[in-house]
């Protein structure tokens, strides 16, 4: 993947629901997801559906995540043949802007999964902002350099 992939994300407003309905019943905690979905011809990715996962990370500390690698293997066997791929993973920052953190910079190393983050402000936040990134490589063994901000399209009503 050039570091221009992809050009946006869409998702369907349905997806996002998914998505708010788990990070809003996971705070305070961070919550997290995977995402699976299709990469089209005109550069974008189209997120088909969000998959809740449990927040695995034992450090204790309340901004961290880790997504459940079970999960993640038994939806790769699901998605396996058919035409999604696992494009990327969701996570909740539950007290800060929707950027990435360092610590999300140092776990980075996958330049083909897009990063979604939903900043919360509560956990009734009735408008959280969603923002999507692409990896910036190439990671080394401190992570990636960085992430790009990718457009972020919901397509239907929100
Ligand atoms: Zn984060």
């Amino acid at each position: 993947m050039s570091e221009a992939h992809p050009r946006a994300v869409l998702m369907p407003a349905e997806v996002r629901a998914v998505i708010l309905d788990h990070v809003r019943a996971g705070w305070p905690a961070e919550a997290c997801g995977l995402l699976s979905g299709r990469d089209r011809p005109d550069g974008t990715v189209r997120v088909e559906a969000a998959h809740p996962t449990a927040n695995v990370d034992t450090s204790g500390r309340p901004d961290r995540f880790e997504v459940d690698p079970a999960a993640r293997i038994a939806l790769t066997r699901a998605l396996r043949g058919g035409p999604c791929r696992i494009v990327g993973h969701f996570h909740s920052h539950p007290g800060s802007d929707p950027v990435p953190s360092e610590t999300d910079r140092r776990a980075a190393y996958e330049p083909d999964l897009v990063w979604l983050i939903i900043g919360l402000r509560g956990g009734d936040d009735p408008a959280p902002d969603l923002t999507a990134w692409a990896v910036v490589g190439p990671a080394g063994p401190e992570g990636a350099v960085g992430f790009r901000p990718v457009v972020l399209r919901v397509e239907g009503p929100i």
